[in-house]
């Protein structure tokens, strides 16, 4: 059975769908503090926090896990620069606690979280496996801290791990069911899709004079559905016995800002206003992935790779949920 840690969350509850899909038996662990208990859908649920080691030694005992999914950490990046302590404490904290539990529950794979901003400011782009990793804000560094430790587990008490470093995970459920419901919400397509919704005055791009071919941030967009579906490859594979690994989760296709706002223009045919705002510290100009590795090694393909795709599903969501999970589903 596989345990999935944070299924409250954005990218948690769409894996659970897509194990509900598959008849792939499983537990979903969330303490609710950022996630929705009406994402859970039909899955089972415990509540309980990581950072209590009882609420996972009960869990352990009671249900024959073989594989963890880690997708319980905080992810803004501007929080992680004010509240350190924060992040360091639920996202690097809260897995020494896991992988503790694990290790005494006789539990030894995991597939975990991880994100490009490992990879800090590029050398080049697409970013391989290979690029040095110097992550520019503390969340990265939470998320690169992970990885070690899990390396280190390995070596030591044979864990083996898939490590997952997401791009820009976007899109929802083409149901219209699940979807982004953060608060604050600071991601772009939620944003943008809000400002056409005219439930925000308008979209702040932040920064205009990138060196790239429109001067704004290109990120890679991948669509959740594509993300969830890498993680059954990935137990799939620990299952088989696999090695540890790691692989980046992207597109290949970078998308700009004016990119992502003419996309939703195009999917809500509504007009989108527009500000140009300074640059948002931290940001890279350039976030591409190569996603070769995954697609060599395990055949994983994005279904939806296309932004209108992306950017229609999401719109779907905040259409049919303009308060996100407080509006009746
Ligand atoms: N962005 C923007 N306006 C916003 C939010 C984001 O121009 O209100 C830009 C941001 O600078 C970046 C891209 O959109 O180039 C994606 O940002 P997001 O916060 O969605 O994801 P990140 O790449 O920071 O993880």
């Amino acid at each position: 059975m596989i345990l999935v840690l944070g299924g409250a969350g954005y990218i948690g509850s769409h894996m659970l769908k897509v194990l509900r899909e598959v008849g792939e038996p499983h537990l979903a662990f969330d303490n609710l503090e950022r996630g929705h208990l009406a994402a859970l859908g039909e899955s089972p649920f415990l509540a309980g926090d990581l950072r209590q080691p009882n609420d996972l030694t009960r869990l352990f005992a009671e249900h024959r896990i073989d594989t963890v999914m880690h997708f319980a950490a905080y992810i803004e990046v501007g929080e992680s620069v004010k509240k350190p302590a924060e992040f360091y404490w639920n996202n690097v904290y809260g897995v020494l606690v896991l992988l503790e539990q694990m290790r005494l529950a006789g539990v030894s794979q995991i597939v975990f979280s991880s994100t490009a901003a490992v990879y800090g400011e590029p050398d080049y782009v697409p970013l391989d496996e290979a690029h040095p990793t110097r992550p520019g804000n503390p969340y990265g560094e939470t998320k690169l801290a992970v990885e070690r430790m899990l390396a280190a587990f390995g070596d030591a008490y044979g864990l083996r791990s898939v490590c997952l470093r997401y791009f820009n995970a976007a899109g929802a459920d083409p149901a219209g069911v699940l979807g982004e419901d953060h608060d604050p919400e600071t991601h772009l397509i939620p944003l943008v899709i809000q400002a056409a919704l005219g439930r925000r005055p308008s979209i702040k791009i932040f920064g205009d004079d990138y060196p790239t071919p429109d001067g704004t941030g290109v990120r890679d967009y991948v669509h959740v559905l594509d993300l969830a579906k890498a993680h059954l490859l990935a137990v799939n594979h620990l299952r088989r016995g696999g090695a540890s690994a790691t692989y980046n989760l992207g597109t290949g296709h970078g998308h700009s800002v004016k990119e992502v706002i003419s996309a939703v223009e195009r999917v809500s045919g509504r007009p989108v206003p527009v500000e140009i705002a300074p640059r948002r510290a931290g940001d890279t100009a350039q976030l591409v992935a190569a996603s070769d590795a995954i697609q060599r090694d395990w055949g994983w393909r994005p279904q939806f790779g296309q932004l209108d795709q992306i950017v229609e599903h999401a719109f779907r969501w905040f259409e049919a949920h303009p308060e996100g999970y407080r509006t009746p589903l």
